[in-house]
């Protein structure tokens, strides 16, 4: 059986190349970018409740530090460090090499360095945090949006919750729809390229992670604002096409896609078109800020719908007890 030590060793050490000191010390040590502000943040997955305790190891390896990275995408921050505190029921190191190469090819294909954490014995749980770089005033803020701010989302919504339904309710989908729906759901791509390009553009942003009413929620609240959206407008997943009687409950009300939602001075209209299209990711123009009065969702005749925001609370009433 290999210690903890070895298994430390085996899977999370790469040669360090941007951190002063990286994986094997008693702390790792970095020389942030003068001029810069860190941008730090922690997300834990639990199994039993973000994943299946038999879920794909690689998979889950790249979700746990995807979801991270989107953290920073959200702040218009260049993501740098990270570090992964680890409970494993055993040292499975097939389940380790496949989990690693996840989370690490993607630290890769990001330019981060995982720079530490901690490995123990105990109920499969995964703990990342993350530190990043933006430059002073530039950071995408929930508090940020003003009242004739353009909203906009980047890629398409509803893809990740319709795979998640698919899983639970078999047959749902055709079996195309599925393949682009649960890589969608497992395999998030964090927009942290278009976040960087929206620094000291947008004003506020959040990635969706609980539903896009939801998470537009959090940017009024923190606002003190409110809006209006135009569901004609809002980007589907192309699957839900054929699933229109999901599109409230997956592109509005669905989580785990991972795309930014943010607002924009309307002058700003054509600097974000170009900010998207230099790097490759689609945005829609979904709606606009207004003065307080919380969130209404207009139809293409622009009729009010009564649509409820169902954010996750993992202490909420629909929550499971441990
Ligand atoms: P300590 O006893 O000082 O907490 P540990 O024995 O837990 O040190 O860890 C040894 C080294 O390995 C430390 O540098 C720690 O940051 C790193 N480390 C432990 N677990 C992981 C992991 N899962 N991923 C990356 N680095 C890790
Ligand atoms: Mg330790």
């Amino acid at each position: 059986m290999p210690s903890e030590f070895d298994l430390i060793a085996r899977f999370f050490t790469r040669p360090s190349r941007h951190a002063v000191l990286g994986v094997g010390d008693d702390a790792a040590l970095i020389e942030p970018t003068p001029g810069r502000q860190l941008a730090i943040s922690a997300d834990m997955l639990v199994a039993g409740r973000h994943f299946h305790a038999d879920a794909d190891p690689e998979t889950l390896g790249h979700k746990a530090l995807a979801v991270n990275l989107s953290d920073m995408a959200a702040m218009g921050a260049v993501p740098r460090w990270a570090l992964l505190a680890l409970a494993l029921p055993e040292a499975d190191e097939a389940w380790l090499a496949a989990f690693s190469r996840g989370f690490l090819d993607l630290a890769e294909a990001h330019g981060v360095e995982l720079i530490g954490g901690d490995t123990t014995r105990g109920p499969l749980n995964l703990s990342v945090t993350i530190l990043g770089e933006v430059e002073p005033g530039k950071a995408l803020r929930r508090d940020a949006a003003q009242v004739g701010d353009d909203i906009w989302v980047s890629g398409e919504l509803g893809g990740a919750a319709l795979g998640l339904r698919h899983l639970s309710g078999a047959g749902l989908l055709d079996s195309r729809d599925a393949l682009d729906c649960l890589e969608r759901l497992h395999r998030p791509q964090p927009r942290v390229a278009l976040g960087r390009a929206l620094a000291g553009l947008a004003r506020a942003a959040i990635d969706i992670s609980d539903g896009l009413l939801a998470d537009l929620g959090h940017i009024l609240e923190r606002s003190g604002v409110g809006a209006r959206l135009e569901l004609a407008r809002i980007p589907n997943a192309p699957a839900l096409a054929r699933h229109a009687d999901l599109i409230d409950d997956c592109a509005l009300n669905g989580g785990d896609d991972y795309e930014l939602c943010f607002t924009a001075p309307g002058t700003r209209r054509e600097a974000v078109l170009d900010a998207a299209r230099a790097v490759a990711i689609p945005v829609s123009l979904v709606g606009e800020i207004v003065h307080a009065g919380g969130l209404t969702v207009v139809d293409a005749h622009g009729a009010a719908r009564n649509i409820q925001a169902r954010g996750y609370d993992h202490f909420g009433p629909g929550s499971p007890p441990v």
